[in-house]
């Protein structure tokens, strides 16, 4: 993964910028790399990338963070969802175009996918729900990509209504409970106090209409409940916790709007061989006393199901690491693989015959040098761990 970019480099402006400087470079910027006008290929990255370190800078309290700990550090401490909760865009886009309701959908969807359902929501677009599902695969799954079936049961927009909640051909009007805003208005006071809450109208179910007969497929709800399976592809080089978003296969919204997405987490199996560390494998092999001394050949597994030689030299000690390059898991980003480290553990042997003993007491003396001519056993050393 590519190292953290630092903030204030990434919206042009010094670290003793203001909030107001900050808010406009990252609004020149934001206008520059919106995805819906800059098509180029790195505009949603880049996009991205900008409202990352706006969310960051225009937050007091997180740039005081940030600038303690530096780029690596803070991004340590912060997910994602943190770096965006509570940062304000709303402002920044307003009387650009972008929060104008024909924008709204793009415009939120690209936030969605930084903070989930709720600034979509806030944006004023009302979404259906996101769905998760946790898969756990093993790590040869991880290496080679895998696909997997998932049972989904979820709410899709009714085929009959298409949403709407109204029989087709039936008479739409606005609603009047909410005088067609789609919002109910809640005032509770206590004491002085008084509490407005702005929820969905409950006659309109928030679509800011009624009709004179509701759909008789769905009974007016606008959406039906579907079992289905979905296959979904796991590329190769998947790693524990990454999450897959598949668009749109979440639940259906309660104005027919979109549909929200399915966010699927992967989890990798731990392996019985192999550990993982980043795109590395660890592996532990046990050679002999013998072998360690005189230096051996031996096989160790790899990931792909077939064995790598390991030269190990003469004179090893145990615990030492070998490195088999390009022989670790592939990088997702089709960056190569990463290495197998194979640690060798030398085993001591625990229980000798008596003539391996003498054999040992001899070698440590320096018996055996001594016995020129004399034909060594051959195997002997080899055998002592049976
Ligand atoms: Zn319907
Ligand atoms: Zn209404």
């Amino acid at each position: 993964m590519a190292s953290k970019r630092d903030y204030y480099e990434i919206l042009g402006v010094s670290k003793s910028a203001s909030t107001d400087e900050i808010k406009s470079a990252y609004r020149k910027l934001a206008l520059q790399y919106h995805p819906d006008r800059n098509k180029g290929p790195e505009a949603e990255a880049k996009f991205k990338e900008i409202s990352e370190a706006y969310a960051v800078l225009s937050d007091a309290s997180k740039r005081k963070l940030y600038d303690q700990y530096g780029p690596e550090g803070f991004s340590h401490q912060f997910s994602q969802e943190d770096i965006f909760r509570g940062a304000d865009f709303e402002s920044i886009f307003r009387n650009t175009g972008f929060s104008d309701s024909d924008d709204l959908g793009t415009f939120g969807d690209i936030f969605s996918s930084f903070f989930g359902q709720q600034f979509a929501q806030a944006a004023g677009q009302s979404r259906g729900r996101s769905l998760q599902y946790e898969i756990e695969i093993t790590l040869k799954e991880a290496f080679s990509g895998t696909e997997q079936d998932i049972p989904l049961r979820h709410s899709v927009q009714c085929p009959h209504c298409k949403g709407t909640r109204a029989e087709p051909g039936s008479q739409v009007r606005k609603c009047l409970s909410c005088n067609g805003s789609g919002q109910a208005r809640q005032v509770r006071r206590a004491g002085y106090t008084q509490f407005v809450t702005i929820g969905t109208c409950r006659t309109c179910g928030g679509t800011g209409k009624t009709y004179d007969k509701a759909c008789e497929h769905c009974e007016g709800k606008g959406s039906v409940h579907k079992a289905e399976t979905i296959t979904v592809k796991i590329p190769a080089g998947a790693y524990n916790g990454l999450t897959l978003k598949l668009r749109g296969q979440g639940e259906a919204s309660s104005d027919g709007a979109a549909m929200g997405d399915l966010y699927v987490i992967v989890s990798v199996r731990n392996d019985s061989t192999f550990e993982v560390e980043g795109l590395d494998l660890h592996l532990d092999k046990k050679i002999s006393f013998s072998q360690a001394a005189i230096g051996a050949k031996v096989s160790v597994p790899t990931i792909d199901g077939g064995d790598a030689e390991l030269r190990v030299p003469a004179g090893t000690q145990t615990h030492t690491k070998f490195r088999l390059r390009g022989q670790g898991m592939p990088s997702m980003d089709g960056d190569g693989r990463g290495d197998q480290i194979v640690r060798v553990i030398v085993e001591t042997p625990t229980r000798l015959s008596s003539q391996q003993r003498e054999y040992l007491e001899a070698l440590d003396s320096g018996a055996i040098i001594e016995k020129k001519g004399k034909k060594r056993k051959k195997g002997l050393f080899g055998s002592l761990l049976g």
